[in-house]
């Protein structure tokens, strides 16, 4: 049981309340329970284990006893009556966008509902558009939504696969026979969704390192198990998927199974120009040839070498150039995390946010950054708590306190005062100029109004980045990844906007995001606008996110030059026009 755990249970409680048509009281404060517990500062699942959560605020006596259930025991039975009470399709329902529990209790209990089939049937039949409270249109849209689902069956978001990865990772490298292990495919190539993971391990003895493979904890089916490979599935269904070979083949069988394909042929190609055949083992002279065996690779920069290319870094092999930027000496000099000093949009729990301002500057203070960016959001997105002039002008107070605080107390850090600020429907901000005048910097986001045509939507975000106020641009096209589609907008045009103001554009790195996609850097790039990478912060672990924003702007070819996070504070200070703290 973990803490995750603990809240998921109580968060599906909420909802199977609320299929249930129950008090709403009752179902908020299983909700209002679920964050408790995210939020709690020490082990709450040790607590509750030993039944000592009184005086927390915001869990009551009937949550306690629930919670010590549950972590004591692994169960809760009034969680299986409710769950008992629905058939267990019906949960995937939920898994469906624009779905939420009220349209489902409806369809459930006037058209039977109870399965993605049946709500797909409903859809083409028009049942669904006669039933009260839905339409032609709402049929239409969860038709949409079916089938991008069902595109996306099997992938898996790249901030979903970090951890098991690393974790199996560590386990592969700790094993006594292991003389080398990555991850290879398109996870090492930071693809922002991956179909499943590719592990390789050099050893003398692959059937020792099969045979603890498989029998990890975290694996819940063994699909394959061979002499040198094996597939498994992990408890979340990801497939994955590990090869052993010798010491030698080690670099070519890495290169092989990084890819790309079209990276792969690339290189295939100059082998053969160079009178060697290349595969997933090693190089060797091809057939009818003059030419010596090649040296045995230690690395893959070797091989390159060989080739007569500079070493390329994963995260460009996917034939866009890079092969050809390789041979000429011109691949970029790739931004690295630790080039980055600090960043800039993110939440605190005056808007959505988790963790209080303090405890946000704090974390960023721990990773080792130089400043960081408050940008809550404004009043118009009410659903996310935002903040209107009064708040706002408080927050700003606020602000500067601390930062005079660490000016006092010799803390190298300050919090730039920022908003994210929505893009209203006609492409105005949602504060007036004065006020926005009286920030350090402004993040200008779409978060409503997504169903504009291509047109209107692009007109809409021109208006806003030309904004004089408008710093940078969130989240340029809204999308969540494999979960709803990128709104409709003219991304070159945005660009082009975005290069005659001056401009930002976030790298939206929370993993659900990574928006701006990493394909349009190159052309944001030379047409000269910036790239700010951003985690979007709604708690103090997910400044983490950044990292993943590195692994994408990498994929986009940028350097530190074309990311403002690696400017020093004082640069930014000068960026934002502001005055040092004193
Ligand atoms: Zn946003
Ligand atoms: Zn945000």
């Amino acid at each position: 049981m973990t803490r995750e755990d603990l809240a998921a249970t109580l968060e599906e409680i909420a909802l199977l309340l609320e299929l249930k048509g129950e008090n709403p009281f009752k179902i908020r404060a299983y909700r209002t329970g679920a964050d408790v517990v995210q939020q709690f500062a020490g082990d709450i699942v040790a607590k509750a284990k030993e039944g000592d959560l009184k005086g927390i605020k915001g869990i009551g006596d009937a949550l306690q006893q629930k919670l010590h259930e549950l972590a004591s025991t692994g169960k809760l039975e009034y969680n299986e009556n409710l769950r008992a009470e629905f058939p267990a399709t019906l949960f995937d329902l939920f898994k469906i966008q624009g779905l939420g529990p009220k349209k489902i209790k409806a369809l459930y209990e006037s058209l039977g509902v109870d399965s993605v089939d049946r709500l797909k049937e409903v859809c083409e039949s028009g049942e669904m558009a006669e039933l009260s409270g839905f339409g032609k249109k709402t049929a239409e849209k969860v038709l949409e939504a079916i089938a991008f689902r069902e595109q996306n069956a099997d992938r898996f978001r790249l901030g979903d696969v970090a951890v098991p990865v690393a974790e199996i990772l560590d386990f592969l490298r700790s094993h006594p026979d292991c003389l080398r292990a990555e991850a290879a495919g398109s996870y090492r190539r930071a693809k922002e969704t991956v179909h499943d993971v590719d592990f390789l391990v050099a050893s003398s003895n692959p059937e020792s390192i099969i045979e603890s493979f498989v029998s990890q904890e975290l694996v819940s089916k063994i699909i394959a198990q061979g002499s040198t490979k094996a597939s498994i599935y992990l408890e979340n269904g990801l497939q994955c998927d590990l090869r052993v070979v010798s010491n030698d083949e080690f670099a070519c069988a890495l290169a092989y199974f990084t890819g790309s394909k079209e990276h792969n042929v690339a290189m295939r190609v100059r082998a053969l120009e160079r009178g060697y055949t290349l595969n997933e083992y090693r190089l060797s002279p091809k057939e009818g040839s003059e030419k010596d065996e090649p040296p045995v690779f230690e690395s893959e920069e070797q091989l390159y070498d060989f080739l007569g290319l500079v070493y390329v870094e994963p995260e460009l092999r996917e034939n866009t150039g890079e092969v050809e930027a390789a041979e000429s000496g011109d691949l970029p000099q790739l931004i690295e995390k630790e080039n980055l000093r600090g960043t800039f949009h993110n939440h605190t729990t005056e808007s959505d946010g988790k963790n209080t301002l303090e405890e946000m500057a704090e974390a960023a203070i721990d990773l080792g950054l130089e400043y960081l960016g408050i940008a809550d959001h404004s009043r118009s997105s009410f659903q996310a708590n935002g903040l209107d002039e009064k708040r706002l002008r408080s927050q700003i107070e606020e602000i500067g306190k601390l930062n005079r605080k660490f000016v006092g107390d010799g803390t190298d850090f300050r919090i730039f005062t920022g908003n994210e600020v929505d893009i209203l429907k006609d492409g105005s901000l949602d504060f007036e100029d004065d006020l926005l005048g009286e920030l350090d910097y402004v993040v200008a986001s779409v978060h409503n109004a997504m169903t504009l045509s291509e047109k209107d939507m692009t007109e809409r975000i021109i208006k806003a980045v030309s904004h004089p106020a408008v710093t940078m641009l969130g989240h340029l096209t809204g999308r969540l990844l494999l979960q709803r589609e990128a709104y409709a907008v003219n991304v070159p045009a945005v660009i082009d906007a975005c290069a005659e103001t001056g401009t930002i554009i976030e790298l939206n790195s929370n993993p659900w995001r990574l928006d701006m996609d990493w394909r349009w850097w190159k052309l944001a790039t030379e047409k000269g606008v910036k790239c700010a990478i951003n985690p979007d912060a709604h708690r103090t672990t997910q400044l983490d996110y950044l990292w993943f924003g590195v692994r994408l702007a990498r994929k986009g070819w940028l350097t530190r030059n074309d990311v403002v996070n690696t400017m020093t504070r004082e640069e930014i200070e000068e960026l934002f026009q502001l005055d040092p703290i004193s």
